[in-house]
């Protein structure tokens, strides 16, 4: 279904958002004080504006309030993102998605009743290095503070086993919920899927839980 999103600061962080909805086929009402980044995005989005976001006549005239979801990727000027946020929420717009710099920011946020708070740098961080550190680690991602969606090259010891045999569920609390082998995805494996050396599996467990298998199997 088509949505339709303000996205406030096109940084390297809005600028991106911006295109990857609008390749979803969303609709994007793009916003910065910067001419010249307005003007990048106005190719780009249903419609770019240049405007500061601060000043609430100018969201009023703008229209913010009747959209869905907002998101504000203001980085550097923390005030601007505050207040921002705070004008968004007064208008009631449903949905506000904030960038935040730090955990003090993040608090001052979520105080002022943004819905959802995102750390790219933190969290790019966290899984870059879950990648590095690890040799059968491909991409890693958070689904909640404990669950973890993990894409995992198949360990050469689970070679010829099936799942059954492997018993990942009863002994680590870990669901394979896909394996792939080259081109084909197999979702939902069955007890009796075997493993291969260069298959890729997908799991769903708690970080202690992955971090035990992948011990387990280096
Ligand atoms: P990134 O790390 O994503 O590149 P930046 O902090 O560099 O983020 O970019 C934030 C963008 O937000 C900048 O383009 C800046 O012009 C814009 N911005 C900052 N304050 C305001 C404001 N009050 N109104 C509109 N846009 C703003």
């Amino acid at each position: 279904m088509k949505k339709q999103f303000i996205v406030i600061g096109l940084g390297r962080f809005g600028s991106s958002l911006t295109k990857t909805l609008m390749e979803a086929g969303h609709e994007v009402l793009a916003v910065d004080k910067d001419l010249s980044l307005v003007q990048e995005m106005a190719e780009i989005a249903t419609h770019a504006i240049q405007a500061d976001s601060t000043d609430e006549s100018v969201l009023k005239e703008l229209g913010a309030g009747n959209f869905h979801h907002a998101v504000v990727a203001i980085g550097e000027n923390l005030q601007a993102s505050i207040l921002t946020t705070l004008i968004l929420k007064e208008m009631n717009v449903p949905k506000v998605t904030v960038k935040a710099r730090n955990i003090m920011h993040g608090k001052v946020l979520a105080k002022i009743g943004a819905d959802q708070i995102v750390y790219p740098e933190r969290d790019m961080g966290i899984r870059l290095g879950k990648q590095l550190s690890s040799d059968n680690l491909i991409d890693y991602i958070q689904l909640s503070p404990h669950y973890h969606l993990v894409e995992m090259k198949a360990p050469k010891a689970m070679n010829g086993y099936t799942l059954q045999e492997l018993d990942i569920r009863a002994k680590y609390g870990i669901t394979v919920m896909a394996i792939r082998s080259g081109d084909d995805i197999n979702v939902s494996p069955r007890a009796d899927e075997k493993i291969q050396t260069g298959d890729t599996l997908l799991l769903i467990g708690s970080s202690e839980e992955i971090n035990h298998l992948e011990r387990k199997y280096e």
